[in-house]
Formats: C-alpha cells, sequence, structure tokens
C-alpha cells in the first residue's frame, strides 16, 4: 500500500531495481529549506526567489539578493540546488517588477516574459545567485519560470552562462512548450515541469479559481499524455526532466511519473519521505507498465482507480 505505516526510505530516490529518481524539496525561505533537509530531501528542484521579496517595494540590491539566497541555500552545500528566477506577474505581484493590472493576468507578462523588457532586473538576479553559489557551497543551476519557446529558452540560457552560472534549465508550464520538449531541451541542460501552471493552461481553468479546480487534477490523462512527450525528450537527449508541481507529492502519481521518464521529483518538506519510500517499493518497469496502463483511461477518475488496482 502507498504511503501506509511508517515509510521505509534510505534517503537514496530509487526504484527497488536501482533506477535513480531524485527526491527534491521545493523551498522559499531559510526556514522551508531546513524543513526540506531534514524531510531528507537530496537537494532542492524548485527555490521560489520571488517568495524573498513579496513584500518588498524596491528591487533589492544584488548584496541583498545574495545574503538572501544564501540563507535558502546553505544546508544544502554540496548538493544540487535548482534556484528559479522571479516568477512575478500580476497574480503574483512583485512592487518593483510587476505590470498593471492586465485583463488576464495568468496570460500576461509574467515569469521571463518580464525580463524580455527589462533584462538589467534578471542579469542582476543571476550575478547575485551566481555568489551565493559560492557563499555556501552548493550546486547551484538556474532556470526560468513560463518558457513558451525553444527561443526564449536559448535567450535565457546565453544570459545564464553570461553570468558565470554552468547549468541552465526552463520549467515547462506552458502547453505549447510540453509540445516543443525537444527543440527546448536541446536549448538548454534541464527541464523542469511545473504541473500547477501546465494544468491551468492545459485545460483552460483558473488554478486560484475552485469552481473549475476539478479539472486541475494532476491525474488527468491529458496532461499526463504531455508530460510524456517530455519524458520521452529526455530520454532522447540524455537530459533531465524533473517534475516541481504538486503532482510531485502524490506517492502513487510520483511511480507513474517515474514511468513516463521523468528523472527527479521536487516537493514540500512533509512529502518527501513518502515519495522516496513509494519508489523503492516497485522496478522501473512496474512504473512503465503503470503509466502505459494510466495515459490509456479516460479521466482522472479512472486513472486512480487504475493505478491504486495494480496494487503492489
Ligand atoms: C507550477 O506551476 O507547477 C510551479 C511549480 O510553479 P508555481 O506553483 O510557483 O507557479
Ligand atoms: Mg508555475
Amino acid at each position: 500500500a502507498v504511503a501506509s505505516g511508517p515509510a521505509e526510505w534510505d534517503g537514496t530516490g530509487t526504484t527497488s531495481d536501482g533506477h535513480r529518481v531524485k527526491v527534491l524539496g521545493n523551498v522559499g525561505s531559510p526556514a522551508d529549506a531546513r524543513a526540506a533537509a531534514d524531510a531528507g530531501a537530496e537537494g532542492v528542484g524548485l527555490f521560489r526567489t520571488e517568495f524573498c521579496y513579496l513584500d518588498a517595494a524596491d528591487e533589492p540590491s544584488v548584496a541583498e539578493q545574495r545574503a538572501a539566497y544564501a540563507a535558502v541555500l546553505a544546508p544544502f552545500a554540496g548538493k544540487p540546488v535548482i534556484v528559479r528566477t522571479l516568477d512575478a506577474g500580476a497574480d503574483k505581484p512583485l512592487a518593483f517588477l510587476s505590470p498593471e493590472a492586465e485583463p488576464n493576468p495568468a496570460l500576461g507578462v509574467r515569469g521571463l516574459r518580464v525580463a524580455f523588457d527589462r533584462p538589467e532586473v534578471l542579469d542582476r538576479q543571476l550575478e547575485a545567485i551566481a555568489g551565493a553559489a559560492q557563499d555556501s557551497g552548493a550546486e547551484v543551476s538556474v532556470m526560468a519560470p513560463m518558457v513558451a519557446t525553444a527561443a526564449e529558452a536559448a535567450w535565457f540560457a546565453e544570459r545564464v552562462r553570461a553570468a558565470g552560472i554552468e547549468r541552465a534549465g526552463v520549467m515547462i508550464e506552458i502547453p505549447a512548450a510540453a509540445l516543443s520538449a525537444r527543440e527546448v531541451l536541446d536549448a538548454v541542460d534541464f527541464v523542469s515541469v511545473g504541473t500547477n501552471d501546465l494544468a491551468q493552461y492545459t485545460f483552460a481553468a483558473d488554478r486560484q479559481l475552485g469552481a473549475v479546480a476539478k479539472l486541475n487534477d494532476p491525474w488527468q490523462p491529458a496532461l499526463l499524455r504531455l508530460i510524456k512527450l517530455i519524458g520521452d525528450a529526455a530520454r532522447a537527449t540524455g537530459k533531465p526532466a524533473g517534475i516541481c508541481g504538486e503532482a510531485a507529492a502524490d506517492p502513487l502519481l510520483a511511480r507513474v511519473l517515474t514511468g513516463l521518464g521523468v528523472t527527479s521529483l521536487s516537493m514540500n518538506a512533509p512529502a518527501v519521505r513518502a515519495v522516496g519510500a513509494s519508489l523503492a517499493e516497485v522496478t522501473l518497469a512496474q512504473c512503465e507498465a503503470l503509466a502505459e496502463a494510466v495515459l490509456a483511461t479516460a479521466d482522472s477518475a479512472e486513472a486512480r482507480r487504475t493505478a491504486r488496482d495494480a496494487g503492489a
């Protein structure tokens, strides 16, 4: 059974036959980072840097940013950490960065799009992240939110490398990027799937609106089919593809995602142990069979039932 009884996990994300899937933490503050490290996360798959500045009136200086990021990275010295550049938008505003009111905030100038008009803000953040990486000793990679095309991914990767940061990636949370997963991966070192936004945009269902919440179910076969495209592209290119949306925190769905070719799962601290334990109970072949069965279902209820009935 999944996540029942005391979770057995040795702290290294692997299936029972030794296929490696890193189990990572989602963090936004030093307290989150400590909680993730204490929970046994092998690193950080998503550091939401905008959470440091939700109350900031002005753009923090490079020195201030460097200190704030280093405090979050500190518990992960010697471990991999993916720092996401500012994901500001009309729904998650930063006073110094967000555009004026937009009719459709989720479809507006948010995430990386903000940086196209003001690249100097991105460059200052990258300088601070590079400094924080040195200060903390964490193995830092950087990724951008809300990337729609391979050209945007290439533009971002060039700026990351110019800042002296070795590894550049992007989030895949827009269906166009999922459909271009191969081209996007060719432009960067890794991708990470934001299933919260990818579901929102796939189902045209506002993730903040309770009335349409049922559509934004990570077990929806249509969403999983998009993730399969990304897993296939990761296998073809030999580059990592993680999941950092809420989907990664479901121990049973974690097996399905592993079967789809995902190489890491990043989640809030409380889920780390149960997900690690769930993967340790099954082989990669079982995960792949499970993924195939779930992809063939008609809706999220049938997908869940199919996975539960598969047992293990
Ligand atoms: C996501 O969209 O799934 C994601 C991880 O990013 P955020 O929740 O911060 O938008
Ligand atoms: Mg997102």
